[in-house]
């Protein structure tokens, strides 16, 4: 089974001060526990992943990135390659999270070299999938996923450079959550549509993100096949991350 991994993905929020802090106080939790169970990884925008890289420092807590470029290097003005980011210790970075699919315009295609621009630096890409209110209703679902996940997730990875994030999209930042129900279908699917891409895909964590908080984390985080958790809103406050972090053992 893979090992359970709670992400923080922080947006764009937080001056440096804010996230300095934030940074700090979960490393010293994450140092202070003898056994964690679990990996800790927090993903602040770019302009802060050197100082929170300071902060968590000898801590064990994880460091990542929210998106990347799939160049190495090149004219490609305000946009941020992998090797800068392996350069200042991230080890995973987000790509394809529904707000950069609605306000990029990203497509599977994109999603998908920019896995392997993540993996070639080092690192293991998070690939975010997930369906939208309209297809949801729709009965989408599931094709929707498995679509997703023929798309996105480049050939060629292993449990050891992949990490899914089912998100639907509906339920980020918006309170409202599946039912376990639905998350351990989607989640099944996931797995399943994996094993045609990966030769270990029972090995792959498959992250549940989308309103999880310390209220719900719990019941979310032991479903079937939820091997974690993409936090948004509740991964700002440490006391919130730090209690969903704690109901994944
Ligand atoms: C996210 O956007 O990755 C996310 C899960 O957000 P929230 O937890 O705020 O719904």
């Amino acid at each position: 089974m893979p090992r359970k991994l709670i992400a923080g993905n922080w947006k764009m929020n937080c001056l440096k001060a804010e996230g300095i802090a934030l940074a700090r106080e979960l490393g010293v939790r994450y140092a202070q526990d003898s056994d964690p169970e679990y990996d800790l990884l927090v993903c602040p925008p770019f302009p802060l992943i050197d100082a929170v890289a300071q902060a968590i420092a000898g801590s064990g807590v994880m460091l990542g990135a929210q998106d990347c470029h799939p160049g190495e290097k090149g004219a490609h003005t305000g946009d941020v390659a992998a090797p800068m980011l392996a350069d200042l210790g991230c080890t995973h970075v987000i790509v394809g999270h529904s707000e950069r699919r609605q306000d990029h315009k990203e497509l599977d295609l994109e999603v998908a070299e920019k896995a392997k621009a993540v993996v070639r630096a080092g690192m293991t890409p998070i690939i975010c999938i997930g369906e939208t209110e309209e297809q949801r209703d729709a009965g989408e679902t599931l094709t929707v996923c498995a679509r997703q996940i023929a798309g996105s997730v480049a050939d060629g990875l292993s449990s050891d450079t992949l990490v899914i994030a089912y998100e639907p999209v509906w339920a980020i930042g918006t309170g409202r959550t599946p039912t376990t129900a639905d998350v351990a279908e989607v989640h099944a699917l996931i797995r399943a549509e994996l094993s045609r891409k990966v030769t270990d895909a029972e090995n792959v964590a498959i992250l549940y993100g989308g309103s999880v908080k310390p209220g719900n984390a719990e019941e979310l985080m032991h479903v079937p096949n939820v091997d974690g958790a993409l936090v948004g809103g509740a991964s700002l406050a440490a006391d919130d991350f730090w209690s969903i972090a704690q109901s994944s053992r």
